[in-house]
């Protein structure tokens, strides 16, 4: 690869046709670092950067004025937490010692160090971190839209837009089949989609309504979770619960009218069936967004940033880097992934800038806590090899009240504390002094 290539500032070198589908009061930026996307691994990356560089080198290209906590999502379904708890405004997250350009990424140009925006301003850049996170594709599954609006019992912990239809359908419950989905797509937090599962079956135990329940779990996965520890340990969740899960069994439309669900199997394709639903949770399809997909440039066929699985430096572009989960690294897509990234990415970026070889290496750690009902969890943690990497001195496949504690009480302000202002890079450090204590 040439690295000097790529680091081009010259705005001589950015295409044509770039000023040519830009509006006429575009503006032109340039800077040092520019990083798309200030969620979770875009905000927490930017505040370690935005210690050592000055404001005007550091740039962040971010659309939305709510920054959300998404592992919150899952309570808020629940009705644990509400939508407040899990938002505040961007430019209250984002480090003051950046620029914030409230705007989206429509074209990405990394032969020429650039980006136009959807307001068709041109941002030049030296370095560029990917941090567009996943979309929600909630019109792929026909019906879906129409059926999550109002109390139909159609529900989705995805997306803000949504995410209080959940409780309401919860309590609206009286009879019938509660279904909950799993997409044949990758998808943000593989444990979500179980999660309020197991949360509607507590909360329908609760209320006195399980009897009259048929709590049904239908995931394309063939799996019910990728780490065999865990995996065993929810399959006895499920039994222990009679929860029916249905394996390689996908949502491909919804009958809002009839109160219908079908689902195909993937293993025979031509076989579908459909269940009636009281309750049916819908995660739904997931994809990146369309302009960083058609930059064939920088993306693989999925549409993933194409990135070394270690130094998550992009394939092609050694100025480039991609952090959470539009980046290709095989790691479970989480909050808890994108903590432990962006050390190794800061470190990477600053070896970059200095002309060094990038040596920090990423070991694929990713957490779920796999919340099992009102006051009990199962925190996984594993690498890239699926093998558990545990936090604490005991096995951590058990329900735990303290990993519930762990979750709903301590992770939100270690988020809006410490991984936002850019001082928490997963907890390795802890794993290590646990471990060094009681091993
Ligand atoms: C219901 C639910 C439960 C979850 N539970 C957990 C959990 O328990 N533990 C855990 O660790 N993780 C959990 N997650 C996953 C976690 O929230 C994500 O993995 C994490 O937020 C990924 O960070 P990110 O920076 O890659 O993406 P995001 O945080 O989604 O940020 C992406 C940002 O990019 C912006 N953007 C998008 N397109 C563009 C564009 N074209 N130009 C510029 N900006 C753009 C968006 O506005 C957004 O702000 C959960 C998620 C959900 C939805």
């Amino acid at each position: 690869m040439n690295f000097m290539l790529h680091l081009n500032t010259n705005f001589s070198r950015v295409s044509k046709r770039y000023f040519s589908t830009a509006k006429l009061n575009s503006a032109k930026h340039s800077c040092k670092v520019l990083v798309v996307g200030g969620g979770t691994g875009g905000c927490a990356t930017a505040a370690k950067l935005s210690k050592v560089l000055k404001k005007n080198e550091l740039i962040i290209l971010e659309p939305s004025h709510n920054h959300y906590y998404q592992p919150l999502f899952t309570l808020v379904g629940g009705g644990i937490s509400t939508l407040s708890d899990a938002r505040k405004n961007t430019k209250d997250v984002l480090p003051k010692n950046a620029v914030w350009l409230q705007d989206k990424a429509a074209e990405f140009s990394p032969n020429s160090n650039s980006v136009v925006t959807e307001k068709g301003d041109v941002i030049q850049y030296d370095f560029l971190l990917v941090a567009t996170g996943l979309q929600t594709d909630y019109d792929k599954i026909p019906g879906l839209v129409e059926a999550l609006k109002g109390d139909t019992g159609v529900c989705s912990n995805y997306s803000d837009k949504y995410v209080e239809t959940t409780y309401k359908s919860l309590q609206n419950f009286k009879e019938g089949n509660a279904i909950f989905t799993y997409p044949n797509t990758p998808v943000k937090c593989p444990g979500a989609p179980q999660k309020i599962c197991y949360l509607t079956d507590h909360y329908l135990r609760k209320v006195g309504k399980r009897d009259k329940a048929n709590v049904i779990y239908n995931t394309s996965l063939a799996v019910i979770f990728g780490v065999k520890k865990y995996a065993d340990a929810l399959w006895k969740v499920c039994e222990g619960r009679n929860i029916n899960v249905n394996l390689r069994t996908n949502l491909i439309e919804i009958k809002p009218d009839k109160k219908e669900a079908i689902f195909q199997n993937l293993d025979k394709p031509h076989e579908v069936t459909t269940f009636q639903y009281s309750m049916l949770h819908v995660t739904p399809p997931m994809s990146t967004p369309p302009a960083l997909r058609e930059c064939r440039d920088l993306t693989n066929e999925a549409g993933f940033v194409d990135v070394d699985k270690l130094t998550l430096q992009s394939t092609k572009f050694a100025n480039v880097f991609a952090i959470g989960d539009c980046s290709s690294s095989p790691n479970s897509k989480t909050a808890a992934a994108a903590a432990a990234q962006c050390q190794v990415i800061f470190k990477n970026l600053q070896a970059v800038m200095e002309a060094k070889p990038p040596t920090a290496n990423y070991d694929g750690y990713a957490s779920c806590p796999l919340v099992t009902g009102y006051n009990k969890c199962i925190l996984a943690e594993f690498d890239y090899n699926l093998t558990p990497l545990e936090t604490f001195p005991f096995s951590q496949d058990k329900e735990m009240h303290s990993m519930y504690f762990l979750k709903k009480t301590l992770m939100p302000p270690l988020y809006w504390n410490l991984m936002l202002n850019g001082l928490w890079n997963g907890p390795a450090m802890v794993r290590n002094l646990m471990h060094f204590k009681f091993n």
